[in-house]
């Protein structure tokens, strides 16, 4: 039997949000803060909303794609409307590109490297891409949708706090810590996401597309109403403030590639976030004493929050949870090094 405990959760990002979900159906007593409020404009409420294990492939173990699946199913069982759409992603590339999705192909399960054609899954797509990979398990979330659902459920239920706070600065039995890149974790360094939103009412996707790209894999997302995000760019900096020219046009002109008609499409925003991110781009769940962190969730915060904030709760009810070795990793590494220095 659980045993309700108070916990302060710092951070009203999917990670803080979710987790606030999950310990409340546990029966928990819950104090969330966020000086941006509540949904917050945070690298969360920006993002694609991609669940998207098996495309990140190169760079997650097999444990990591289970994870990714079990966010998954938990997502497909949200009791609200996240906009949860699970009709898989298409892999697409360029003709000259071609060797990226080959290379790609490589490292996927053989279930899933059957080639196939682009347009035989989304016909408004240019004739020009010839070769695609279905991923079939993939879905995808609306995060502005989501965060405002989670926000809406959780209101009267716990409690809100407009206002920041430190760890040191709280007396609950529990507190977590999810505050993204304003953690004090000095491992954790800034990775910039450019995106661009357009409506184009001439096109119509399906699904999420991912263009495999030299320099990072671009995707473009559907929203309702024939709007489509774009993204991400992948740059080393925490430098949040500005979308360089470089890479709108690039983002734009995958979008043009994709299919011509973008070329009237109408702008409705570009913006940059940015992702926390430790170095081998993996989350990690660190525990110190009644002090509970969880970040560096990099491009898989949709993906990994659910499972992470269910390994925080079975932590809470001393249940053992298969996943939470995963995220135990990297503080056991750090402090294995720290106990070698
Ligand atoms: C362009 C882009 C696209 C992405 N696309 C995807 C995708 O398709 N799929 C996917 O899975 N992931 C995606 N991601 C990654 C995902 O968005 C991140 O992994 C996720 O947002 C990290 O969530 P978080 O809750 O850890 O941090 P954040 O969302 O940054 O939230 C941290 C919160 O903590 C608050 N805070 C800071 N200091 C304090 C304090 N002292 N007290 C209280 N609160 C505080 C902040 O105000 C903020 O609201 C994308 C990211 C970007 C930038």
């Amino acid at each position: 039997m659980n045993t309700p405990q108070n916990i302060t959760i710092l951070g009203a990002g999917i990670m803080g949000l979710m987790s606030a979900y999950t310990l409340f159906k546990s029966g928990h007593a819950i104090t969330i803060y966020d000086p941006k409020g509540f949904p917050a404009d945070n690298a969360s409420f920006m993002a694609g909303g991609m669940l998207a294990p098996y495309s990140e492939i190169e760079h997650m173990d097999l444990h990591w794609i289970e994870a990714g699946l079990a966010g998954i199913d938990i997502w497909r069982g949200m009791d609200m409307d996240t906009s949860f759409s699970q009709k898989g992603s298409l892999l697409i590339a360029h003709p000259e590109d071609n060797y990226i999705l080959e290379r790609f192909k490589n490292h996927l399960p053989s279930k899933l490297q059957t080639p196939h054609n682009p347009k035989d899954i989304e016909p408004a797509l240019d004739n020009k891409f010839q070769n695609g990979l279905f991923l079939n398990e993939e879905a995808h979330v609306n995060p502005e949708t989501t965060m405002n659902a989670l926000c809406t459920f959780l209101e009267n239920k716990i409690e809100f706090k407009t206002s920041s706070i430190t760890p040191e600065d709280c007396s609950a039995n529990w507190i977590l810590d999810c505050r993204g890149m304003a953690s004090d974790d000095p491992e954790l360094r800034g990775v910039k996401g450019e995106i661009i939103i357009v409506r184009n009412p001439e096109f119509t996707l399906v699904r999420p597309v991912r263009l495999m790209h030299p320099r990072y894999p671009l995707y473009i997302v559907p929203r309702p109403d024939h709007t489509f995000m774009i993204g991400a760019t992948v740059i080393e900096t925490s430098d949040n403030q500005n979308v360089t020219l470089r890479s709108s046009m690039e983002l734009m002109s995958a979008l043009y590639a994709l299919s011509p008609s973008f070329g009237d499409a109408e702008i409705i925003e570009i913006k940059a976030g940015i992702r926390p991110a430790y170095s081998d781009n993996l989350p990690r769940i660190s525990i110190n004493n009644n002090v509970i962190s969880a970040g560096g969730l990099f491009r898989h915060g949709y993906l990994l929050a659910p499972v992470m904030a269910q390994c925080v709760t079975d932590h809470l009810a001393g249940v053992e949870n298969k996943h939470m070795s995963l995220f135990n990793k990297g503080a056991d590494h750090e402090s294995h090094n720290q106990r070698a220095a």
